[in-house]
């Protein structure tokens, strides 16, 4: 059935002159955004994601329903690691560009399950090129790499001309092995390879494991009313987190040694994906690029941006930073603004407020008043 499906997808895709782009990862925070996006501007997409409960998997399915509602149909279950499964896809479907956002992310659980970074942004990396390269090897591959491979250097803003070797944490060590890896391939066989290093992503339908996601959740009681216009047409995909857990619990703030906040490059989804959409058209030989937002925020800036939102005040207590954890990031975008055209748009103010609007329509909780959606906000707001 996946056969038939990518023939008739490439069937389609030539007649028409589209690109075909296979997406991994097109169930999740980035890869969702970016696979709705490539199908509104007209190329042929194919997904790949495995399903992976790393977080809840409600709100993947969400997304799969939301791209099939779209009018993508070729989101395919299963595994980059899975080397038949790539020459499938990518034989049948007669993909033109890979879009490679599948991996195991997050700083904190590296410390927990190390292997697992192994396996998804090692393994699974080399398995794709591999694929690629028996395959079709002129399929450039935009990859996502993550500023976490700056890891603990001081040289602000971060710059791609800079040496980067002291990752502070396994998931950074696996990103910057990825851009290894691409320089090899490209090396050996010239395939065509670009990194991009996203900087702190956020943004409607996030990851529930980011702090953005997880302040607004434990601030929030969840009393069910009626939806809202401009609710997302699949009830019966709604969420419904623990009460118990979510009420009145408190929210940590990281802090460095000395005290001070920790500042994060916060970078609105849109802006990313018009990051990664440039960067697989470019199509360059071999290539790393920082997609961030240019203004570092104290993480306490993200939890008044919240709570101006939700009208309640946050109950914060402070922490050391935990392991892994780094004091700042800061991108310098000048590498991309040059050859991607990329002009980061959203400011965290507006980005937390185009979150709060799908969360609280999501989850059906009430935001502060003067915090309704205008009617234009509210249709742009339906995916
Ligand atoms: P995500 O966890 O929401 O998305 C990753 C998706 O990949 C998930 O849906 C998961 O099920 C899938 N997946 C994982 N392993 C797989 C495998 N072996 N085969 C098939 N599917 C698999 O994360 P995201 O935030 O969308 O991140 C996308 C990419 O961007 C990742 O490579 C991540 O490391 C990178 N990144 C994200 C951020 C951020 O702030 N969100 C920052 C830097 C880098």
């Amino acid at each position: 059935r996946v056969s038939s499906r990518l023939r008739a997808l490439a069937q389609h895709a030539s007649s028409h002159r589209r690109r075909v782009v296979l997406v991994t990862g097109a169930a999740g925070f980035v890869g969702f955004h970016t696979a709705l996006q490539l199908h509104a501007e007209g190329d042929a997409v194919v997904g790949l994601d495995n399903f992976n409960s790393y977080y809840d998997v409600r709100l993947k399915r969400l997304r799969a329903a939301l791209l099939h509602r779209a009018g993508m149909r070729t989101l395919v279950e299963g595994d980059v690691c899975d080397a038949e499964l790539l020459r499938t896809i990518l034989r049948e479907g007669r993909v033109s560009h890979v879009i490679h956002l599948a991996a195991q992310a997050g700083v904190r659980y590296s410390l927990k399950k190390p292997l697992a970074y192994v396996e998804a942004n090692v393994r699974c990396f080399v398995t794709l090129l591999e694929a690629v390269h028996a395959v079709n090897n002129s399929v450039p591959i935009a990859y996502a790499s993550s500023s976490s491979v700056y890891g603990l250097n001081t040289l602000v803003p971060f710059s791609e001309t800079h040496r980067v070797d002291q990752q502070a944490s396994l998931y950074g060590a696996t990103k910057k092995s990825n851009e290894n890896i691409a320089h090899v391939y490209h090396h050996l066989h010239k395939l065509k390879l670009t990194g991009l290093r996203f900087f702190t992503v956020y943004g409607p339908i996030g990851r529930p494991d980011m702090a953005y996601f997880g302040f607004t959740q434990e601030r929030t009681l969840h009393a069910p009313r009626s939806p809202p216009p401009f609710a997302l047409h699949a009830p019966h995909l709604r969420l419904m987190p623990s009460q118990a857990i979510l009420a009145g619990r408190r929210i940590t703030e990281f802090r460095k040694d000395n005290g001070d906040e920790l500042q994060r490059d916060f970078t609105y989804i849109s802006d990313i994906v018009d990051g990664v959409i440039a960067a697989s058209r470019l199509a360059a030989p071999l290539e790393i690029f920082n997609l961030g937002n240019t203004r570092p925020e104290k993480v306490s800036t993200l939890v008044k941006c919240i709570e101006a939102g939700l009208g309640r005040k946050a109950n914060s207590t402070r922490a050391p930073i935990t392991a892994g954890d780094v004091p700042l990031t800061f991108a310098d975008v000048s590498h991309a603004r040059k050859l991607l055209r990329y002009e980061p748009k959203v400011t965290l103010e507006a980005g937390i407020r185009r979150f709060l609007l799908w969360y609280s329509d999501y989850y059906q909780v009430d935001l502060a008043r003067d915090f309704m959606p205008s009617r234009k906000e509210a249709h742009e707001l339906k995916v």
